[in-house]
Protein backbone atom coordinates (compact mmCIF):
# COMPACT_ATOMS: atom_id res chain seq x y z
CA UNK A 1 0.00 0.00 0.00
CA UNK A 2 1.49 3.31 -0.99
CA UNK A 3 1.29 6.03 1.63
CA UNK A 4 -1.77 7.61 -0.48
CA UNK A 5 -3.51 4.86 -0.03
CA UNK A 6 -2.58 4.54 3.47
CA UNK A 7 -3.92 8.05 3.56
CA UNK A 8 -7.20 6.86 2.29
CA UNK A 9 -8.16 4.02 5.22
CA UNK A 10 -6.83 7.30 7.55
CA UNK A 11 -9.81 9.30 6.43
CA UNK A 12 -12.17 6.43 6.36
CA UNK A 13 -11.55 6.06 10.08
CA UNK A 14 -11.51 9.96 10.60
CA UNK A 15 -14.73 10.05 8.57
CA UNK A 16 -15.93 7.23 10.89
CA UNK A 17 -14.94 8.91 14.44
CA UNK A 18 -16.73 11.74 13.07
CA UNK A 19 -20.32 10.14 12.38
CA UNK A 20 -20.10 9.08 16.18
CA UNK A 21 -20.39 11.23 19.61
CA UNK A 22 -19.43 14.25 19.90
CA UNK A 23 -18.32 14.04 16.01
CA UNK A 24 -14.63 15.02 17.30
CA UNK A 25 -13.12 15.76 13.44
CA UNK A 26 -16.87 17.18 12.41
CA UNK A 27 -17.67 21.02 12.30
CA UNK A 28 -20.73 22.30 12.05
CA UNK A 29 -20.66 25.59 11.02
CA UNK A 30 -18.69 24.36 7.78
CA UNK A 31 -20.27 21.25 7.40
CA UNK A 32 -16.32 19.75 7.22
CA UNK A 33 -15.14 17.13 8.12
CA UNK A 34 -10.81 17.22 8.84
CA UNK A 35 -8.81 14.85 7.00
CA UNK A 36 -5.10 13.86 5.73
CA UNK A 37 -3.16 13.92 3.18
CA UNK A 38 0.92 13.60 1.44
CA UNK A 39 2.48 16.32 -0.16
CA UNK A 40 4.16 15.74 -3.27
CA UNK A 41 7.65 15.00 -0.86
CA UNK A 42 5.82 12.88 1.24
CA UNK A 43 5.05 15.16 3.85
CA UNK A 44 1.97 14.39 6.23
CA UNK A 45 -0.83 17.32 6.64
CA UNK A 46 -3.32 17.10 8.06
CA UNK A 47 -6.49 19.71 7.07
CA UNK A 48 -8.50 20.98 10.37
CA UNK A 49 -12.12 20.78 10.41
CA UNK A 50 -12.34 24.01 12.23
CA UNK A 51 -9.64 26.09 11.03
CA UNK A 52 -10.14 25.14 7.37
CA UNK A 53 -6.40 25.25 7.56
CA UNK A 54 -3.84 22.67 5.88
CA UNK A 55 -1.64 21.89 8.65
CA UNK A 56 2.25 20.86 8.39
CA UNK A 57 2.49 18.12 11.18
CA UNK A 58 5.81 16.40 10.51
CA UNK A 59 7.23 19.16 13.31
CA UNK A 60 6.89 18.38 16.66
CA UNK A 61 6.20 21.91 17.56
CA UNK A 62 3.26 23.76 17.45
CA UNK A 63 0.90 22.81 14.69
CA UNK A 64 -0.23 26.20 13.41
CA UNK A 65 -4.23 26.09 12.38
CA UNK A 66 -4.52 22.42 14.73
CA UNK A 67 -7.52 23.35 16.62
CA UNK A 68 -7.74 20.55 18.76
CA UNK A 69 -6.03 18.99 21.88
CA UNK A 70 -3.57 16.52 23.01
CA UNK A 71 -5.38 13.64 22.96
CA UNK A 72 -6.36 13.84 19.27
CA UNK A 73 -2.77 15.65 18.68
CA UNK A 74 -1.52 12.32 19.39
CA UNK A 75 -3.99 10.19 17.46
CA UNK A 76 -3.60 12.11 14.54
CA UNK A 77 0.82 11.26 15.24
CA UNK A 78 -0.26 7.80 15.08
CA UNK A 79 -2.14 8.13 11.93
CA UNK A 80 0.93 9.55 10.33
CA UNK A 81 2.99 7.25 11.60
CA UNK A 82 0.67 4.56 9.86
CA UNK A 83 1.08 6.38 6.86
CA UNK A 84 4.42 6.68 6.30
CA UNK A 85 5.69 3.29 7.28
CA UNK A 86 2.33 1.50 7.95
CA UNK A 87 2.52 1.01 11.73
CA UNK A 88 -1.23 -0.06 12.83
CA UNK A 89 -2.46 0.97 15.98
CA UNK A 90 -4.32 -0.87 18.64
CA UNK A 91 -8.24 -0.31 18.40
CA UNK A 92 -8.03 0.69 21.76
CA UNK A 93 -6.94 4.12 20.49
CA UNK A 94 -10.82 4.47 19.85
CA UNK A 95 -12.26 6.20 22.33
CA UNK A 96 -9.42 5.01 24.92
CA UNK A 97 -11.11 2.76 27.35
CA UNK A 98 -7.64 1.69 28.91
CA UNK A 99 -8.99 0.60 32.71
CA UNK A 100 -5.22 1.95 34.49
CA UNK A 101 -6.56 5.36 33.31
CA UNK A 102 -8.53 7.21 36.19
CA UNK A 103 -10.86 8.38 33.64
CA UNK A 104 -11.51 5.65 30.96
CA UNK A 105 -13.27 7.40 28.72
CA UNK A 106 -11.42 10.23 27.72
CA UNK A 107 -12.94 11.10 24.39
CA UNK A 108 -16.34 11.71 26.45
CA UNK A 109 -18.20 9.55 23.73
CA UNK A 110 -19.88 7.00 25.64
CA UNK A 111 -19.79 3.00 25.37
CA UNK A 112 -22.06 2.94 22.57
CA UNK A 113 -20.72 5.39 20.44
CA UNK A 114 -17.50 4.05 21.04
CA UNK A 115 -19.08 0.85 20.24
CA UNK A 116 -20.06 2.52 16.98
CA UNK A 117 -17.04 3.84 15.94
CA UNK A 118 -15.12 0.18 16.73
CA UNK A 119 -17.44 -1.51 14.60
CA UNK A 120 -17.24 0.86 11.75
CA UNK A 121 -13.51 0.92 11.75
CA UNK A 122 -12.80 -3.37 12.25
CA UNK A 123 -11.79 -4.15 9.23
CA UNK A 124 -9.81 -1.15 8.04
CA UNK A 125 -6.25 -1.67 7.55
CA UNK A 126 -4.88 1.35 9.89
CA UNK A 127 -5.86 -1.13 12.88
CA UNK A 128 -4.60 -4.47 14.14
CA UNK A 129 -7.54 -7.20 14.24
CA UNK A 130 -6.88 -8.58 17.82
CA UNK A 131 -6.76 -12.67 18.64
CA UNK A 132 -10.22 -13.83 19.22
CA UNK A 133 -9.00 -15.99 21.90
CA UNK A 134 -6.75 -13.46 23.64
CA UNK A 135 -7.37 -10.18 22.45
CA UNK A 136 -3.51 -10.09 21.47
CA UNK A 137 -2.87 -8.07 18.52
CA UNK A 138 -2.30 -9.45 15.52
CA UNK A 139 0.44 -8.54 12.73
CA UNK A 140 -0.34 -8.69 9.32
CA UNK A 141 1.84 -11.94 9.10
CA UNK A 142 -0.34 -13.58 11.27
CA UNK A 143 -3.75 -13.57 9.25
CA UNK A 144 -4.21 -14.64 6.17
CA UNK A 145 -6.97 -12.42 4.24
CA UNK A 146 -8.23 -14.94 1.64
CA UNK A 147 -12.20 -14.14 1.25
CA UNK A 148 -14.38 -15.18 0.27
CA UNK A 149 -12.73 -17.77 2.88
CA UNK A 150 -13.08 -17.22 6.19
CA UNK A 151 -9.81 -15.63 7.69
CA UNK A 152 -7.64 -17.75 9.27
CA UNK A 153 -5.44 -16.53 11.98
CA UNK A 154 -2.05 -17.42 14.01
CA UNK A 155 -1.37 -15.89 17.59
CA UNK A 156 2.35 -15.54 18.30
CA UNK A 157 0.91 -15.28 21.87
CA UNK A 158 -1.47 -18.08 22.77
CA UNK A 159 -0.07 -19.94 19.68
CA UNK A 160 -4.14 -20.50 19.40
CA UNK A 161 -5.23 -20.98 15.37
CA UNK A 162 -8.68 -20.60 14.73
CA UNK A 163 -11.10 -19.65 11.57
CA UNK A 164 -13.94 -16.95 12.22
CA UNK A 165 -15.61 -15.12 9.82
CA UNK A 166 -16.66 -11.87 10.75
CA UNK A 167 -19.56 -12.73 12.25
CA UNK A 168 -18.51 -14.27 14.36
CA UNK A 169 -15.94 -11.48 15.91
ZN1 LIG B 1 -4.14 -15.31 21.11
Amino acid sequence: MTKHQRAIEVNAVIKAISDHGRRFFFNAAHQRVAFMDVGPRGHIFFTDDYSGKRVYISSSGRWHGFTHGGTLRHLVEMFAEYIRHGHKLHPDYIGIQNQSLVNGDIWGYGAEAVDAVRAAVLWSPVFNLLCPTCQHPLEDADISRQPPEPEFYICPKCYMCSRSTKEEI
